[in-house]
């Protein structure tokens, strides 16, 4: 049976909501959503659904998975492939995905560059020489800025039916808050990191004193700048096997980035073509019938913010009408923010949109037929 599945068992009577452990991997997003790292590695991923939930963080451009077992780890890491929607809206930033098949007993380049390293109800599934190399892989050799660690608290069991030893018949130890923090802040003082400590899982009332069902700490290195130089002291051969690697679409890559501002560029000429007609429009019937007095058109689409419904009504009069042709001046488009801050410069914009949208002979505007409207 799935291990969190177990523990949603365990914990039938003293009923978490959300379950126990969607606490201890929102508690990973909010950190990932204050302190936007870049990098981040799961260790002891088990079926990823941690690293699912974080692949939605767009500050996130690099994303490892680690576990020892291979077979856990594959069975549902296809959830962590890109999905059409992220062809149809590629992210800002890019984003690797990796998974690794190894022990976090061992050094592995692959593991160094990470800013936050998660191990959550991993340490309780050492060994006893596992768990004496574990601090020196993770604080030692992949000195990231934060590591999170969660682990059972052992004084929490009592309140646990059907636990008699622990809580998971693979933990090899459970420890009090005492020895956690003893623990924690040993390894901490060794390796220039300074803890805190939390948990998630409140105890029911009245019971208060035995803290937190899981406990968790949080470390955050003193001087981060120092471990850039410890890294590069040890180089280590690769031991891991690399079991899975997805790399996403994202405007970084400029045939996505292309994509998407084309796609931005026709939007907002068709909304600036609607508005302009809608005022000639206008125009035409008030010259025929002058008791006719309306106020200054408005854009007829609600789909957009009062600003920008301004920003269209104002835009359109930039835009002529020739023939059966609406042209929009290529740098009217450029001033709509999301045209804007899709491409950064007008000279990108005109590199990007050459060849796929049909510009007036100098180049300067979009045309647009008026064919099919009245
Ligand atoms: N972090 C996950 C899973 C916790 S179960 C979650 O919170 O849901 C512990 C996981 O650690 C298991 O998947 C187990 O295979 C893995 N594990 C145990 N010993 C390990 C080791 N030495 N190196 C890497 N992973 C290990």
């Amino acid at each position: 049976m799935d291990k969190n599945l177990k523990e949603e068992k365990l914990t039938g009577l003293v009923k978490f909501t959300p379950p126990l452990y969607r606490q201890r991997y929102q508690f990973v997003k909010d950190l990932v959503d204050k302190y936007k790292p870049k990098k981040v590695a799961d260790l002891g991923c088990a079926d990823c659904t941690l690293l699912c939930m974080l692949k939605f963080c767009s500050c996130i451009e690099v994303l490892a998975g680690i576990d020892i077992c291979g077979s856990v780890m594959k069975e549902k890491m296809h959830r962590l492939s890109p999905l059409p929607v992220d062809y149809l809206q590629p992210r800002e930033r890019s984003l690797t995905v990796t998974l690794h098949h190894g022990s976090v007993a061992h050094k592995d380049p692959c593991m160094l560059g990470f800013d936050l390293v998660t191990c959550l109800e991993l340490v309780e599934h050492l060994d006893e020489s596992e768990l004496k190399k574990f601090p020196e892989v993770v604080f030692g050799f992949m000195a990231p800025s934060r590591v999170v660690i969660s682990t059972p608290n052992s004084e929490f069991n009592p309140l646990l039916p059907g636990v008699k030893l622990f809580r998971n018949p693979d933990h090899k130890f459970e420890w009090t808050r005492l020895q956690f923090q003893s623990w924690a802040l040993e390894n901490a003082r060794c390796y220039g990191y300074s803890v805190e400590f939390t948990g998630v899982g409140h105890p029911p009332r009245g019971m208060e004193n035995v803290g937190f069902c899981t406990q968790i700490g949080v470390f955050v290195k003193k001087c981060p700048e120092t471990c850039a130089s410890t890294q590069s002291e040890k180089p280590t051969e690769a031991v891991y096997k690399t079991v899975f690697e997805a790399v996403y679409p994202s405007l970084k890559d400029e045939k996505y980035l292309q994509k998407a501002v084309v796609r931005e560029v026709i939007f907002t000429a068709q909304i600036i073509k609607q508005s302009l007609l809608n005022c000639l429009m206008s125009e035409h019937r008030e010259y025929n019938d002058p008791t006719e007095r309306k106020s200054k058109f408005q854009p007829s689409m609600n789909c957009f913010s009062e600003d920008l419904g301004k920003l269209v009504v104002e835009k359109s009069m930039e835009s002529f009408v020739s023939g059966n042709v609406v042209y929009i001046p290529l740098a009217t488009i450029f001033s709509f923010p999301r045209v804007n801050r899709l491409c950064g410069t007008f000279e990108k914009l005109r590199q990007l949109v050459a060849g796929q949208v049909t510009l007036s002979s100098d180049g300067s505007a979009v045309m647009l037929s008026t064919e099919h409207e009245d």
